[in-house]
């Protein structure tokens, strides 16, 4: 093994896979496998003498036989091919600490609060209270229950995060000054982003319900693609967490959709964080998990396809009807409060539709999750079926938008007019 491999870096600790080092022989940073020539010459030297001194003949491993080790023709391409890797490796490491410090300053201010020591900082961290936000609009009855605090050190944390926001009473030119920067993403179709007043809106739980084949799913896959553009053309350059009940999600499909709009598919795979929900149990898990991965992963779109599927075969039967309404709520205000906590991130899930027996007149289907989920999103679009490959769009409840349609269609490039 080449001793350039073994290298640790300033710190004294060994090198990791994937990580930049620095290597205190040549002074430079390595990343794993990309190794510069002239160094692994050093490094083969010293380890030729160091086997000739142990009478050892290894002549075959001392070729250059690693396939991750690049063979370079000249000085200069070796030269240009390093500075490469370098300005990669420093653009990695700045992206990967400006993503730290701000984290790092959320849990600064939680480490500052009155009363938390070691102990109870690594409790609330661990459950993912690692923000003031994520303190002050968390019932405290839940963060007992997952972090394992009192109630008294509870309320006074919830107390004392609230007075360091400034939560209270504010005036309504306030809440219009914030109305006004909400942003948004666009779905594809410049008649839905109409209706829904420019795109899907951060800071709400939107809802899109209808019978199966409506393009519900198309419309979730769509946007783990859009919210990753660039302002300008109607994205939040941020990234999607996807979790998937139905196990309906679909990579080709985002290649697709990626490549319709000339972006790099591979990049756009990276940059969504895909969770696979077996139960419900497992889904309410997985969104009490995002909490610690909005920040660090740069999420700015949360989907759930399908929100009730599971909650609907699990829990069969009038008897058991009370205590899934009553996980369905906790569930859904778990992600309206994501929303409080992270106002640009927007969360979409989709919700199926069941049939009123007692409706003779008019459409007798209904959005399933009865009153509990009506409430909980703050926009409902209602789809159905046009001709062919379009699609209807109806907002049926929202607190701003009035009752209107939009018809758009799902192709081979994915969700436009
Ligand atoms: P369900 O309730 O069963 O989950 P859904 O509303 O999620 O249904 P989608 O999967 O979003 O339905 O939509 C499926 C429809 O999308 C297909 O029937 C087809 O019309 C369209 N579709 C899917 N993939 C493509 C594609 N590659 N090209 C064109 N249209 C497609
Ligand atoms: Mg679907």
């Amino acid at each position: 093994m080449a001793k350039a491999r073994e290298i640790k870096n300033g710190n004294g600790n060994s090198m990791e896979i994937n990580k930049p080092y620095y290597c205190t022989e040549c002074k430079r940073n390595h990343t794993k496998g990309k190794i510069y020539k002239e160094h692994l010459e050093f490094a083969n030297s010293e380890d030729i003498n160091e086997e000739l001194i142990n009478g050892e003949n290894t002549e075959s491993e001392l070729g250059n036989e690693d396939p991750e080790i690049e063979d370079y023709d000249d000085e200069a391409e070796i030269i240009e091919a390093f500075n490469e890797l370098e300005e990669e490796i420093n653009s990695d490491v700045e992206n990967f600490s400006n993503n730290d410090n701000d984290i790092n300053n959320c849990v600064e201010a939680v480490k500052n609060l009155p009363g938390v020591g070691e102990a109870t900082l690594n409790k609330l961290i661990k459950a993912g209270f690692n923000s003031l936000e994520s303190i002050a609009f968390t019932p405290p009855s839940i963060i007992q229950e997952e972090s394992g605090l009192g109630e008294k050190t509870t309320t006074k944390l919830i107390k004392v995060s609230m007075e360091k926001l400034n939560i209270g009473f504010k005036s309504a030119v306030d809440i219009w000054e914030h109305r006004k920067n909400i942003a948004r993403v666009t779905t594809g179709s410049q008649e839905l982003d109409d209706l829904l007043g420019g795109g899907i809106e951060t800071g709400s739980v939107i809802e899109f319900f209808g019978e199966f084949r409506t393009g519900k799913t198309q419309i979730m896959h769509q946007l783990c693609v859009n919210v990753q553009l660039p302002r300008e053309k109607g994205g939040l350059e941020g990234n999607a967490l996807y979790i998937d009940t139905e196990g309906t999600f679909r990579p080709e499909r985002i290649i697709q959709m990626a490549e319709a709009q000339d972006l790099d598919h591979n990049k756009v795979l990276k940059n969504i964080v895909f969770g696979r929900a077996y139960n419900s149990d497992h889904q309410i898990l997985l969104i009490k998990e995002t909490a610690n991965l909005i920040k660090e992963k740069n999420i700015k779109i949360i989907v759930v396809d399908s929100l009730i599927g599971h909650f609907r075969s699990e829990y069969i039967g009038r008897g058991t009807l009370a205590t899934r309404q009553q996980t369905i709520n906790s569930h859904l205000h778990d992600l309206l409060r994501l929303c409080d906590i992270y106002p640009e991130l927007g969360v979409v899930v989709t919700n199926q539709v069941q049939s009123k027996p007692d409706v003779f007149y008019g459409n007798p289907l209904r959005a399933a999750g009865g009153n509990v989920v009506a409430h909980g999103s703050t926009i409902r679009v209602y789809l159905r079926k046009g001709k062919g490959e379009q699609r209807i769009a109806k907002v049926v409840d929202a607190p701003h938008l009035p009752e209107g349609e939009a018809v758009f269609s799902i192709t081979g490039n994915g969700i436009t007019d």
